[in-house]
């Protein structure tokens, strides 16, 4: 609204310059008023006096001769300036005809008001702005000689204001004028001088704080002059100029800030990273300092809540039936070891078939009923992460981490535990390769049970056993009867057969901690340990007989129409007090069984003659060299 009082000029304007203005109006108009008033009172005066003295002179007595009245009649007459305010003036009869006029054409008609001016009254004075009307009976006791009514004539008077009158109240009315004219002026002039001097500088340093306001320090105020406003505009520059270079120090300090606080977040990455790849080195290298399958596994899981701080763990691998087996766990009191899920069930399942890692942040999430499903008690909440263990796109098992927290791993957690996950499946797959290259080193490959060099490192260690304990121990040398005759009447393929036969008949009859090894050709050798002499000769009649029985080993080629054996019996400490001796006792035994007429059993006795194609003291066989570790110096 432009004459709202938003701005400082417009204030100043309606509280200076109206007021002003008013006052000098309403002086004006008090003036202007008293004139008037002064002017028609002026004019109400003289019209009375005029008609007092008018009607006066009606009593002045006549000269005698001459018609009465006649020197009013003169006198009004002759001097004009008497009646020069006077615009009419009548003497009417008392019935309404007009005696006198000052226009001698109205004499002798009746007025036309004959009747308001002839209603009987006394004197009668009207006035407005302009006139002045006075009704004036004439008469009285010295007119009565000639005028025989009451009333002799009535006077009638309209005296117009004076011209001076007028024209000093004109000229008051053109002062108002002139005072609302100027005073307009005036406040137009205020107004535009309150807009050029003071509004549009304040709003142009408004707008220029405005603009500092927002941000651009880069705005000044225009400094004109040498005034207030000026020195203003100037003290909001200098200001500004300050704020600017505090705001460009803010902005460089800022910067310096960003570029330390980079900094030190890579840093912190960097040696979040290190710490990681540390952390991964020392992993690698524990896990690389063994190649022991059972003994890695037990060094995974202490390594897990060690380094990683993950107080819940277990590491599976797929079994023989291609099921997930837990092989180890954290902490070792909970009985999870042997626990199995198949391949898709639970997180670990799933795990193992997508070949990649499934977090779990809340197990007890209905989403998550699939990974509780088969989980032990008190392992069915927290955070889960199953990790594959995976070795050339084949999974090798997987390791299961867990904290009590939700969401308790972190995505970088995630790759390190991923990366933990890759150097095991890399430690697990070399440990199971040289488990699987001990076992083709230490196994016979066509009866699958221990070779020579397997049984000599066995029985080593059992004759080491039963000398520090002073307990017996038994070995048995066993030989297929005619076997070359099996193998030339039924072919290779039978007599390979045939052995795999014998030796299972003896395998199942054996305990737990016996051995049972091919010694050579069809021969094999089985290591009691701590059984006398007089047992493994009953253990030893046992099993010949069980070959002699066993339906597998019906043969029409062989004597009697079954495979046999011939088994010789050696047992620690009666019959000798070293592995060497016993081994040749056992031969010597059993070349006694040979010439006793074969399927049968000797226990050894002093002074026998041991087998002609054998070396003394090595019991080994022609057919095979002897094992480095019990090679005799
Ligand atoms: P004896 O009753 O005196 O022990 O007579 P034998 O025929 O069993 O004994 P001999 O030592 O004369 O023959 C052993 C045969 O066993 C010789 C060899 O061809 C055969 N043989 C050795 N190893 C194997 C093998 O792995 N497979 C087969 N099929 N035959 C073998
Ligand atoms: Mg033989
Ligand atoms: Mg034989």
């Amino acid at each position: 609204m432009v004459l709202g009082l938003n701005t400082v000029g417009r204030k100043l304007l309606w509280s200076v310059a109206l007021p002003g203005l008013l006052v000098a109006l309403l002086g004006a108009g008090y003036f202007w008023r008293g004139a008037r008033l002064a002017a028609t009172d002026a004019t109400h005066d003289e019209a009375l006096v005029l008609a007092e003295f008018i009607g006066a002179t009606f009593r002045m007595p006549a000269p005698q001769g001459t018609v009465p009245h006649a020197p009013v009649e003169q006198l009004l007459r002759a001097d004009t300036r008497l009646l020069r305010a006077a615009t009419e003036l009548h003497v009417l009869a008392p019935d309404g005809r007009i005696h006198w006029s000052l226009r001698p054409e109205e004499e002798g008609t009746r007025h036309p008001e004959a009747e308001r001016l002839t209603a009987p009254h006394t004197q009668q004075v009207q006035s407005d702005a302009r006139q002045t009307e006075v009704v004036r009976p004439l008469g009285g006791p010295e007119c009565m000689s000639c005028h025989q009514g009451e009333v002799a004539g009535i006077l009638h008077l309209r005296m117009v204001e004076p011209e001076v009158h007028r024209e000093l109240t004109d000229v008051l009315g053109s002062a108002l004028g002139t005072v609302l004219v100027l005073g307009a002026l005036l406040v137009l002039l205020t107004a535009l001088s309150l807009h050029f001097f003071l509004t549009r500088p304040l709003r142009r340093l408004t707008a220029a704080m405005r603009r500092a306001e927002e941000g651009d320090l880069l705005v000044r105020a225009e400094e004109q002059g040498t005034d207030e406003m000026a020195r203003l505009a100037s003290a909001f520059n200098a200001m500004l100029a300050r704020l600017t270079a505090m705001k460009v120090e803010e902005i460089d300090t800022h910067r310096d800030l960003q570029v330390t606080k980079w900094k030190l977040s890579l840093k912190e990455e960097l040696e979040e990273r290190i710490a990681e790849l540390a952390l991964l080195f020392d992993v690698a290298r524990s896990l690389n300092s063994t190649i022991e399958l059972p003994e890695l596994l037990s060094r995974i899981t202490q390594l897990v809540p060690e380094r990683l701080h993950i107080p819940d763990f277990s590491i599976m691998l797929v079994n023989a039936d291609g099921m997930l087996e837990v092989k180890s766990n954290w902490p070792p009191e909970e009985p999870l070891e042997g626990m199995t899920f198949r391949i898709g069930e639970g997180a670990c399942g799933r795990a193992a078939e997508t070949q990649r890692a499934v977090y779990l942040p809340d197990v007890t999430q209905p989403s998550c009923i699939f990974a509780r499903r088969g989980l032990p008690e008190g392992h069915d909440s927290g955070s889960l992460l199953a990790v594959p263990m995976v070795h050339l796109d084949t999974v090798l098992g997987v390791l299961n981490f867990r904290r009590p927290e939700v969401a308790s791993f972190a995505a970088e957690e995630l790759e390190l535990l991923t990366a933990v996950a890759d150097q095991a499946a890399t430690a697990v797959k070399n440990a199971m390769l040289h488990t699987e290259a001990v076992k083709l080193t230490m196994t016979d490959p066509l009866t699958g049970v221990p070779n020579r060099r397997h049984l000599f490192a066995r029985l080593e260690l059992e004759v080491a056993r039963a000398q520090r304990f002073g307990t017996p121990l038994s070995i048995l040398m066993v030989d297929i009867d005619h076997f070359k005759k099996l193998n030339d009447s039924a072919g290779h393929r039978a007599g390979d057969e045939a052995l795999r036969k014998v030796c299972d008949v003896l395998r199942t009859r054996v305990r737990k901690v016996d051995t049972l090894a091919r010694y050579g050709g069809e021969e094999f050798l089985l290591v009691l340990p701590q059984v006398s002499k007089a047992d493994a000769c009953e253990v030893t009649e046992k099993l010949r007989r069980a070959v002699v029985e066993s339906p597998q080993l019906k043969a029409p080629t062989q004597p009697g129409g079954c495979i046999t054996v011939s088994i010789g019996v050696a047992t620690i400490p009666c019959d000798a007090t070293t592995q060497d001796t016993l081994v040749d006792c056992a031969d010597a035994a059993l070349y006694a069984s040979k010439r006793g007429g074969r399927n049968r059993v000797t226990a050894y006795e002093p002074g026998m003659e041991l087998h002609p194609g054998r070396e003394r003291g090595l019991g080994r066989s022609s057919e095979a060299p002897p094992p480095p570790s019990v090679a005799k110096a």
